[in-house]
């Protein structure tokens, strides 16, 4: 049985903040790279108003919850979607705190059959919010068991094997299913369909990481100046849980090779020895544009081919890497593969082909 966690959304429980550590699915596989989720818990905002940016999806599902509460009615389903580290845990965690429901939380990942979705939907309570991860990893079993528990409230359980097989119809309490994925493209039609409010989560301009920058800064009481908050917000690939990563490694830093106070020349030096570059690119990054310039003669390649040779797992490079350099313009996706674009051969200081230039 999948490990559960159902939260009460009240701010006063005298448990502790809801959504406090060790509420995240302990069976939930950590991201690969530097990025664990666990981490975040402590910087995570804890109401849609805490936020930063993504005006424009915040805005949209203020109003579906607004008009949900006034209804009296539970949520429609949401179905987040973008690369890791932009906010689809924080959005999830924070609508059902807003509208003081209880969240359950789960991993696409680790629900293997029907049975493993059964505890979860059977706990719902009316109105709560159910957290489905990385939910473009459900096996198509437990995809089809969803149908009806997401469209009628009601799920088809089968007792018994064989000719003596029976179905037993069950209804369950109307709840709403917050789904996230890095991958929509993974996610079958009729799955995709059943979500009433679709969101797709971009990554964040300069000011807003500067802003989520400094607000953390001061949640870890450490002083930080502007010049460190501009260069930890431009080493973050547009990530808000880069950004974190970035900013308390910048803080160990401080505290270790200087007087612990975040100035701009401490966060070049530490950020200089994580080897981030102007574009915020790390050497991971660089390494896959220089694979692509070196062993494929600036593409179009494959990406199994490019992961091969970096022997690094393919989902790792579309969903973490690919993302954010497809986003800086340094390399397409064209149909026959990647390429480096006219600022990829330049930022490893190449001179593109003439077809290029
Ligand atoms: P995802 O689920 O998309 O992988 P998370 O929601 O776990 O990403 O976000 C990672 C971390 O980034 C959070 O713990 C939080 O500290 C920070 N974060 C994400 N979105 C925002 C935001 N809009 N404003 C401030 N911090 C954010």
């Amino acid at each position: 049985m999948p490990r559960e966690t159902i939260l009460s959304a009240d701010d006063s429980a005298p448990a502790g903040d809801p959504l406090a550590e060790g509420d995240i699915d302990p069976t939930t596989p950590a991201p690969q790279g530097e990025e664990k989720k666990e981490e975040d818990v402590a910087l995570r905002p804890k109401h849609m108003r805490e936020m930063v940016g993504q005006e424009d999806v915040a805005e949209r599902l203020r109003i579906a919850v607004d008009a949900a509460n006034k209804r009296s009615e539970p949520l429609g389903h949401i179905l987040l979607d973008g690369p890791p580290g932009l906010g689809k845990t924080t959005f999830a965690t924070c609508i059902p705190r807003d509208m003081g429901v209880p969240l359950q939380i789960a991993s696409g990942a680790t629900l293997a059959a029907p049975k493993d979705l059964l505890p979860y939907l059977t706990n719902a309570e009316h109105g709560s919010v159910l957290f489905i991860d990385e939910i473009h990893r459900l096996p198509k079993t437990v995809e089809e068991f969803m149908y009806p528990a997401m469209e009628d409230f009601r799920i088809d359980i089968t007792l018994g094997e064989g000719v003596n097989a029976r179905t037993v119809n069950m209804r369950l309490q109307p709840f709403t299913l917050i789904g996230a994925t890095t991958r929509t493209g993974l996610l079958s039609a009729p799955l995709r369909d059943r979500f009433q409010i679709r969101e797709h989560l971009d990554f964040y301009s300069q000011t807003e990481l500067i802003e989520i920058v400094r607000r953390n800064a001061k949640k870890l009481s450490t002083m930080i100046d502007d010049d460190a908050a501009h260069q930890i917000a431009r080493a973050s690939r547009g990530t808000p849980r880069i950004a974190n990563n970035r900013l308390r490694w910048v803080r160990d830093y401080a505290t270790s090779r200087a007087d612990g106070d975040m100035t701009g020349d401490v966060a070049r030096r530490a950020l200089d020895m994580l080897g981030v570059d102007h574009l915020g690119l790390d050497p991971q990054d660089r390494k896959y544009l220089s694979t692509i310039l070196r062993v494929f003669h600036g593409g179009p390649v494959g990406v199994e081919a490019i992961a091969h040779t970096l022997n690094i797992a393919c989902d790792t490079l579309t969903d973490e890497v690919e993302p954010f350099l497809l986003r800086s313009e340094l390399v397409i996706r064209s149909p026959r593969g990647r390429k480096l674009t006219t600022k990829g051969y330049e930022h490893l200081g190449e001179t593109p082909p003439n077809e290029l230039g």
